[in-house]
Parts: C-alpha cells; sequence; structure tokens
C-alpha cells in the first residue's frame, strides 16, 4: 500500500514504458517488507537536469537513468563518483539529505559493475583474460571500463564508427596499453574472438524485433573455446548465442547485468542487501510479458 510514509524511487528515461526495472525493484521491495515504491517517469530529451532537481524537492529518495539522459543529467547534480566521472555517465542518483542542509544529489554508474558482477558470477573472471567487445556507446563503455579494472590482460574494440571507437580508447585507455581499437568488418571481428577469451556484444543487433540479426556472420564458425557475452535480453537467447551455441561455445545473455547493476542502485538507496534472486525472477517474469 502506498501512504504518506512511502519512500520512492524512479526511473529518468524516454521512452521508459518498456522497463522491467519497475517490477524488478518493487519485487525487491515486497519481499523484504519495505514501503517503498519505484516508478517509471518519462522525461523528454534535454529535460534530465531539471528532473533531477526535481527528484529532491519531491522528496524522492534517488532514481535511476536510462537513454537518452545519462550524460545530460550530470549537469543537474551536485556531484559524481570517480567511475562515472571516467566514462562520462550516470545511471543512479542518491539523493542525500542532511538534517537542517539542502539535499545534495549525488551520481554513480553501476553499469560497469553489473556487466563484472554478472560475469563473475557466470564463472569467468576477466583478470588476465583477453576480450574483443563490439560497440562504442554506452553499454559498450561500460564493458570495457569494467574489464580493464577487473584485470583483464587486453581488451579490443570493435566498431563501425571509427571517430566513436578513438574516442572510447582515449576516453578510457589507462596507458598500460591494454586497449586498442579496430574497425569492425567480418575479418576483424573473426579474428579479434579467435584471439580472445572473451566476446562482448554491446549494439542493438539481434534486439526483437530483429532476432534474425547477429554481428557474427553467418558460415563463419564461432571459437569454441571463447564465451559469448551478448549484453541484449530482449530475447534472452539471440541469434548470435544460438550461433556460439551450435559451435558447442558458452554463453550468457544481457538479463544478469541489468540486474546486477539494479542490485548495486538498490544497495546505495536503501543501504540493504538486494535480493538478487527475487529480482531476477520478477525480471524473467516481467520479459514473459514482453516477449508474449
Ligand atoms: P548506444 O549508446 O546507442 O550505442 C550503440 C552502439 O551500437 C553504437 O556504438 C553503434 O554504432 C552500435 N551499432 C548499432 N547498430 C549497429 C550495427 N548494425 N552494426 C554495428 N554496430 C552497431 O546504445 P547502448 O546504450 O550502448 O546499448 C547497446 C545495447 O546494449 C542495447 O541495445 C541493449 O540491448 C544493451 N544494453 C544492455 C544492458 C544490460 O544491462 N544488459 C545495459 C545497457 C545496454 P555507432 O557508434 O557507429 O553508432
Amino acid at each position: 500500500m502506498i501512504d504518506g510514509r512511502t519512500q520512492l524511487v524512479g526511473l529518468l528515461g524516454w521512452p521508459v514504458e518498456h522497463s522491467l526495472s519497475p517490477a524488478m525493484h518493487n519485487a525487491a521491495f515486497d519481499a523484504l517488507g519495505m514501503n517503498w515504491r519505484y516508478v517509471a517517469l518519462p522525461v523528454a530529451p534535454g529535460g534530465a537536469a531539471a528532473a533531477a532537481r526535481g527528484l529532491a524537492s519531491l522528496g524522492f529518495r534517488g532514481a535511476n537513468v536510462t537513454v537518452p539522459h545519462k550524460s545530460d543529467v550530470m549537469s543537474g547534480l551536485d556531484r559524481w563518483g570517480d567511475e562515472a566521472g571516467a566514462l562520462g555517465a550516470v545511471n543512479v542518483v542518491r539523493v542525500e539529505r542532511e538534517d537542517g542542509r539542502e539535499p545534495k544529489l549525488v551520481g554513480y554508474n553501476t553499469d560497469h559493475r553489473g556487466f563484472v558482477d554478472a560475469l563473475v558470477r557466470f564463472g569467468f573472471d576477466p583478470r588476465g583474460e583477453t576480450a574483443a567487445v563490439v560497440g562504442a556507446g554506452g553499454a559498450a563503455r561500460a564493458a570495457v571500463y569494467g574489464l580493464l579494472r577487473a584485470g583483464a590482460r587486453r581488451v579490443t574494440v570493435l566498431g563501425r564508427t571509427p571517430e566513436r571507437i578513438d574516442r572510447l580508447v582515449r576516453d578510457l585507455d589507462d596507458g598500460e596499453g591494454r586497449l586498442s581499437g579496430e574497425r569492425l568488418t567480418d575479418e576483424t571481428l573473426v579474428g579479434a574472438t579467435a584471439r580472445s577469451a572473451l566476446l562482448v556484444q554491446a549494439t542493438p543487433v539481434g534486439m526483437s524485433p530483429d532476432v534474425d540479426r547477429s554481428i557474427w556472420p553467418d558460415g563463419a564458425p564461432f571459437p569454441s573455446g571463447t564465451l559469448a557475452y551478448d549484453l541484449v535480453y530482449v530475447p534472452r537467447r539471440t541469434k548470435l548465442l544460438r550461433q556460439a551455441g551450435v559451435a558447442g561455445a558458452p554463453g550468457l545473455d544481457g538479463l544478469g547485468m541489468l540486474v546486477r547493476q539494479g542490485a548495486r542502485a538498490f544497495e546505495l538507496w536503501t543501504g540493504r542487501e538486494a535480493p538478487v534472486d527475487v529480482m531476477t525472477r520478477a525480471c524473467e517474469a516481467a520479459l514473459g510479458r514482453v516477449c508474449e
């Protein structure tokens, strides 16, 4: 029941109506008996900074931030963590209140942690490993940042727009020579994947309704020793994961990343351990409705 003591968190995005986050977080609040609610808040492009300030005025405890606001929202915040600064993107805002003081808006980035947490949970420790990442957008940046922080030996980013690849490498390179960029072609993809223990798919290719598309070329055998990690989760079993499966290679979908970034956000807002299993089941049920 929502009453005068209900604590609110929300999602700033555009559009937001298909998000799994309300189902995921509200299931977590219910499971822990907390009088908290998570609501989707459609915010038109350009409105994120003002919306964030509004969260503080309205008594919200915080919010997630999603496409297209992850960078723009930062101009409305009082400060952000080093990780959000390095990535140039915030996906979690926490409203910090101290007695008698103006509330402060603090930004975090939990996407890269969700990416790595799900990978480690699957049984793949990036330390000392070689990885290829396809894409140069927000998900690819989170993946590259997470892999480098987790101790990957070498990361190759492949993308179709050279300027975006160059910018990503410039922004995230830590000077240790572990990160490089390549133009995405069938040949560079097959070559980089064969040299890597992990292939991360961080583009929308293969996402519903384009379920018959894949970044992996038809007819090229997928290397059986490489883990295919597709960040898409609608559908969970993308064409890329099917191609990897046919070759006997392991595959991991993007739902674990979604849940784990959400778990980190939950802990930032509430200070309580997130019920990850409950959140996973809620996403699976909501996905079942989305995919019907
Ligand atoms: P984004 O910022 O819009 O970036 C998309 C990237 O994909 C861009 O680099 C774009 O290339 C590339 N791309 C698009 N179509 C392509 C194609 N046909 N061939 C090659 N590259 C292509 O999006 P994002 O936020 O990074 O999200 C990417 C995907 O990751 C989403 O669709 C979503 O499914 C998934 N995702 C999952 C999670 C999770 O929690 N599991 C979180 C975030 C995102 P250009 O640089 O050339 O434009």
